[in-house]
């Protein structure tokens, strides 16, 4: 089997397991970080050296990081949290139908209690534009939301750059930032945004933890989504899990440290993976963009072929077709559908991606697989003209 899906998760490092592993066995680790005594405080400590540590990595400050279980949590905490606290400017957000699902919905939940969703065009790459935010505004609209980077096609938005038209409009930005950590460099600060979503299982860590930056200066509100014992500033309430706090953060640390040497190992694997394909096969479309584009993330459609027999095709290759986290339905995916691409197009389309362990190899062996059963289906196929 040849795994080329690390943007829907990736093998959990090393180091980070090992670092878990003693969090969750070593007295003065496993305590619980609210216990008022020595193995309690100690567990503590070790959460907040792993939130400033954390924040340091994303361009903020210890106080603006709240630990949540990954991020749908997070990106939930930042739309329903956020809309409950600011709707007093009015009851329109600002998004674009090619965000992850778990940002749609709930926005979409908000739509059914009364709010007005303002759909951002996006270019032919599935880009948004300053000018297409600003088209969006209105005096109503209190919040916006933009992915860094495209979980589907890796297209990466000009934050700084919509962050600033949304400073103007006095409209908070929120960033789902899941594919961008450990690819791409983060300074929530310096980009004026007001949150920013994190997933630790995209970048070497472990799946059910993530953060939400919070902007403390000028500070964000958020209503909290879950109550209790008031952990995490009465914002997030649960026992903190700190092994999986700190498996996020050492995961992060190790991409961060990698990061620069990481994007030219992808981006080489990447451009190796599409050369093949493009000489091997004719009629091949890349879904994303030319410029601004993460290197861990290439999305093909392939004309004249079956989606669904493509993938079956494909059994001893993990690749994604569309997005993991929305393979529950059979639709093909909405992403490519809003870039354009027909229905049978965006279904006929494979998304491969890379992380640190994928091998030249592993992409030369996958480039045949593809080509070879994409050339076969489409000599069954009927309708197939060169
Ligand atoms: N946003 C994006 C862009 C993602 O790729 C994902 C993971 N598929 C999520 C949010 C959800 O992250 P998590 O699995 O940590 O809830």
């Amino acid at each position: 089997m040849i795994y080329l899906d690390h943007a829907a998760t990736t093998p959990v490092r090393r180091e980070v397991a090992e670092a878990m592993a003693m969090c969750m066995t070593e007295t003065g680790h496993f305590a619980n970080p609210g216990s008022d005594h020595a193995p309690g405080r100690q567990a503590a400590h070790i959460v907040e050296q792993a939130r400033e540590r954390f924040a340091a990595l994303i361009g903020a400050k210890a106080e603006d990081i709240v630990f949540t279980s990954g991020a749908t949590e997070s990106n939930n905490m930042a739309l329903l949290g956020g809309a409950a606290f600011y709707s007093n400017k009015g009851k329109r957000i600002a998004l674009a139908k090619t965000e992850h699902k778990s940002v749609l919905d709930p926005c979409r939940q908000l739509a059914s209690r009364g709010w007005s969703l303002d759909w951002l065009e996006t270019d032919e790459q599935g880009l948004i534009t300053t000018q297409a935010l600003t088209a969006a505004i209105t005096d109503e609209t209190c919040l916006a939301s933009c992915m860094l980077v495209n979980n589907e096609t890796g297209v990466v938005h000009n934050i700084p750059a919509l962050a600033r038209v949304c400073g103007e409009a006095q409209v908070l930005l929120h960033v789902d930032a899941a594919q961008a950590l450990g690819k791409l460099p983060i300074e929530a600060r310096r980009w004026d945004v007001a949150m920013m979503s994190f997933s630790a299982h995209k970048l070497g860590g472990p799946k059910g933890v993530g953060a939400l930056y919070l902007r403390r200066k000028p500070p964000v509100k958020v209503q909290p989504l879950v109550f209790g014992g008031g952990q995490e500033r009465g914002l997030r309430s649960g026992t903190l899990p700190v092994h999986q706090i700190v498996g996020l953060v050492r995961a992060a640390e190790l991409a961060e440290a990698e990061r620069e040497q990481m994007f030219r190992h992808l981006g080489r694997l990447r451009r190796r993976l599409l050369d093949q394909l493009v000489a091997g096969l004719p009629q091949v479309e890349v879904n994303g963009a030319q410029t601004a584009q993460s290197p861990h993330i290439l999305n093909l459609s392939f004309h004249g072929v079956d989606g669904e027999a493509l993938r079956a095709d494909l059994i001893d290759l993990a690749v994604s077709s569309g997005s993991a986290c929305t393979s529950d339905h059979a639709e093909s995916s909405y992403v490519l559908r809003a870039l354009g691409r027909s229905d049978s197009l965006a279904d006929a389309s494979l998304r491969f991606s890379f992380g640190p362990t994928t091998t030249a190899e592993q992409v030369d062996q996958a480039a045949q697989r593809v080509i070879a059963s994409v050339r076969r289906l489409r000599a069954l196929s009927p309708l197939w003209r060169e």
